[in-house]
């Protein structure tokens, strides 16, 4: 049943799940947090020289706990949902990027070939401007003609990244923690190996986008053998962008469909070994028009009436592309989900389990030691109950909050989609 707080509306976007498992996760830290402080200060307390219940060590490892999650927690405010967009030059990413963000923020086109790694995610005050890799300046940029003169006479080689942070109130994909990387096209020759080291082994989804008046070469095939023996079973959705092109010639139309559909499958089942079966790998294959997508967003955007219907069979180019970022979000979010919380959620109970194990080897001790001094400790053995009735109690929780949080996930995106 929908969370109170949420609307139904927020409901339909599956990237909604990501968003609420961060702030849920969030919130099971702040409690971890608490208590782990909380146990700390205890132990603390204890005169270990009058009263040897535990040893120092035992002790220092529960003091260490408080940074450690302070840590987690950093890493938790950052983590967000990343796909990779990658393809040879013009067969238009940065128009597959703009349309996905319902306006022209990347630079696109003749002479605005995407030279180096170019990434847009959310600003949090609702400014527009950019980053170069290893410095904190912030270039303002009003619009896109002034990202390419901020950029320009930067001699960026192309493996530099720049960042873009763009207002999230604009987009619903950048509101909700989604960071989409553009790439240099791989036929730049690039050094493959450093380019998936340093951006692609915390993707989450990876978008080839191809051009559907020629197949997939050699150079971007070899591209993604390399991504999927570096990350196991990497989630890959391929685009046949340009589809528009295919109207010219609609005598041949469903058969040149068929033959790229059949090869991205082949690609995609027989050589990346991504997908389990061929239904599955269809799901990711589509053939769209990114160019008449943010056309007409854009149109919409300034409050004008659409134009896109010119060429024959833009409205089923439209619904395919509207498709595919339904398919793309549930992919995005569900994974995020598990990469990156799971971690974080084993390494909560672990840290949980350990502080609880060392209360209750210090509740062992005192009951043992009060048996053979037979001294009047009642208090401090309350005292010792009590916090490790609570640890008792936390392990319990955090487990059952991430049992329950991964069958959320599970049931949200089902309920999403069939909404
Ligand atoms: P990139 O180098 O891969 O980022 O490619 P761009 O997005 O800069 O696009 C290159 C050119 O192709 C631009 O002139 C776009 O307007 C054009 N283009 C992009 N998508 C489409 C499309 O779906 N159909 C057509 N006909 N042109 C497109």
């Amino acid at each position: 049943s929908p969370k109170v707080g949420v609307s139904p509306r927020e409901h339909l976007s599956p990237l909604k799940i990501f968003v609420l498992a961060k702030k849920e996760i969030n919130s099971t830290f702040g409690d971890i947090s608490k208590y782990v402080s909380e146990g700390g200060e205890f132990l603390s307390s204890l005169e270990l020289d009058k009263m040897p219940v535990i040893d120092n060590a035992d002790r220092e490892t529960v003091l260490a706990f408080p940074d450690k999650v302070r840590g987690i927690r950093e890493v938790l405010a950052r983590d967000h949902m990343k796909c990779v967009f990658f393809g040879r030059t013009s067969n238009g990413k940065s128009t597959v990027i703009n349309a996905m963000l319902q306006d022209k923020i990347l630079p696109s086109g003749l002479g605005h070939t995407t030279n180096c790694f170019l990434q847009v995610e959310g600003s949090k005050n609702n400014e527009a401007y950019l980053m170069l890799e290893n410095t904190s300046e912030k270039r303002s940029v009003e619009s896109v003609s002034q990202l390419g003169n901020a950029l320009h006479g930067e001699s960026l080689d192309p493996n530099a990244l720049v960042r873009i942070f763009w207002p999230s109130n604009k987009c619903n994909l950048l509101r909700d923690d989604v960071v989409l990387l553009d790439s240099p096209g791989v036929d730049v020759s690039p050094n493959v190996d450093d380019w998936i080291d340093k951006y692609c082994l915390d993707a989450d989804v990876f978008v080839i986008v191809a051009n559907a008046e020629s197949t997939l070469t050699t150079t971007e095939k070899k591209f993604f053998h390399k991504v999927s023996e570096r990350l196991s079973k990497p989630n890959v959705f391929i685009l046949n962008n340009r589809w528009d092109a295919s109207a010219n010639e609609p005598e041949c139309i469903d058969k040149v469909r068929k033959q790229h559909l059949d090869r991205n499958i082949s690609f995609l089942l027989e050589e990346l070994k991504v997908y389990g079966s061929r239904s599955q790998a269809e799901e990711r294959v589509f053939f769209v028009s990114a160019r008449e997508v943010l056309n007409t967003r854009i149109q919409k955007l300034k409050g004008e009436q659409p134009s896109g219907g010119q060429i024959e069979g833009y409205q089923s180019r439209y619904f395919e592309f509207e498709d595919f970022e339904r398919k793309f979000e549930k992919c995005l979010s569900e994974t995020a989900v598990k990469t990156k919380f799971q971690q974080h959620c084993e390494r909560g109970v672990k840290i949980v389990s350990e502080v609880m194990q060392i209360m209750d080897k210090a509740f062992q001790n005192a009951t043992s030691l009060r048996e053979s001094k037979i001294a009047d400790r009642n208090e401090y053995l309350d005292r010792l109950e009590f916090t490790k009735m609570q640890m008792h109690e936390l392990t319990d929780e955090v487990k059952h909050r991430i049992e329950q949080l991964v069958e959320q996930v599970e049931c949200q995106v089902t309920q999403a989609l069939s909404e």
